[in-house]
C-alpha cells in the first residue's frame, strides 16, 4: 500500500470556497484550515517564483486576485494548483502546506 508512516498528516479533502476565494484543507487527523487563494499563490514553491537558491521562502503576491481553477494530485505526497493567471508549476507538498499553515497561525496569533 502506501509508505506513509503512522501519524503523518495528509489532506483527506480539499474543498474550494469560490465565493470566499479560500481553499479548505481537511487533514487526516480531523483538523481543518482555510487558506486564501492569494496566500497559496503567493507562496508558490516553484523555482521561477522562489528562485534557485532558496534560503527563505518568499511571498510574491499576485498582481491581481487569483481564482483556483483546479487541483491535481501529485503522487501521494503533493498537489498542484491551476490558477486563473495561468500558473500551475508549483508542487505543494503536504508538509509544505503544513508549514504554510503554521506560518499562518504564527501570523494571526502574534499581533
Ligand atoms: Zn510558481
Amino acid at each position: 500500500m502506501s509508505s506513509k508512516s503512522q501519524g503523518e498528516l495528509y489532506p483527506v479533502e480539499l474543498r474550494r470556497h469560490r465565493e470566499d476565494k479560500q481553499l479548505e484543507v481537511v487533514w487526516s487527523d480531523g483538523h481543518r484550515r482555510m487558506f486564501d487563494y492569494d496566500y497559496l499563490r503567493g507562496y508558490c514553491p516553484c523555482a521561477s517564483c522562489q528562485g534557485h537558491m532558496v534560503r527563505q521562502l518568499k511571498f510574491q503576491p499576485p498582481r491581481r486576485p487569483v481564482d483556483l481553477l483546479s487541483i491535481e494530485p501529485v503522487g501521494n505526497y503533493a498537489v498542484t494548483f491551476l490558477w486563473s493567471d495561468g500558473h500551475s508549476t508549483g508542487i505543494y507538498r503536504f508538509d509544505f502546506l503544513l508549514e504554510l499553515e503554521q506560518m499562518l497561525e504564527a501570523a494571526t496569533t502574534s499581533s
